[in-house]
């Protein structure tokens, strides 16, 4: 789902004519960040300015949306509000990146359309952490739990009495079959 917003765009085209696009995208759509999230619920609430300065493009604007991450210690969701200001200037060549304006990106745009989902995706990709985790102690939480799994199960083992192999022996033992 792009609503009302265009799958590929010309970033100069649009630069020349001030362009302003907004619009959403479900998360489920970008496949790269949904698979790196604990749930592909949500969307993406995009801004987006086009601008021609000092013959430089560039696209300003924001990016918004709530994540759910995928905490590497307990693996549970990490509630993730993304709040991002892009800042990207329109390269046609690598080796102008010298050319770059403090605070900007470069995006390389070498006239084929580029499909916007990706320039959203590796946006929010850079902004959210690699290796997410609880502010909290998760981890300690998470191993007294499963501590507290432990002793039930062999609780309800004890209870199921399965026949010790040793006093099967010593019956044998104690009838003189060995
Ligand atoms: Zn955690």
């Amino acid at each position: 789902m792009l609503d009302r917003l265009p799958e590929y765009i010309d970033p100069v085209a649009l630069a020349e004519k001030r362009a302003l696009i907004s619009g959403r995208i479900a998360v489920s759509n970008l496949q790269r960040l949904a698979e790196s999230l604990y749930t592909d619920e949500g969307t993406i609430f995009i801004e987006l300015e086009f601008g021609k300065e000092d013959s430089l493009f560039k696209i300003t604007g924001k990016i918004s949306a709530d994540l759910k991450l995928k905490c590497q210690n307990c693996l549970d969701a990490i509630v993730w509000p993304v709040e991002l200001a892009v800042k990207l200037c329109v390269l046609s060549s690598i080796d102008l990146a010298d050319k770059l304006p403090e605070d900007f990106e470069p995006l390389l745009f070498e006239g084929e359309k580029l499909p916007l989902k990706n320039l959203v995706e590796d946006e929010i990709l850079l902004d959210i952490p690699g290796f997410p985790k609880h502010e909290h102690d998760c981890f300690s939480l998470l191993l007294k739990h499963n501590a507290a799994g432990k002793s039930e199960s062999a609780s309800s083992d004890a209870k199921q009495a399965k026949p010790n192999p040793f006093s099967v022996l010593s019956k044998l033992k104690n009838s003189g079959e060995l």
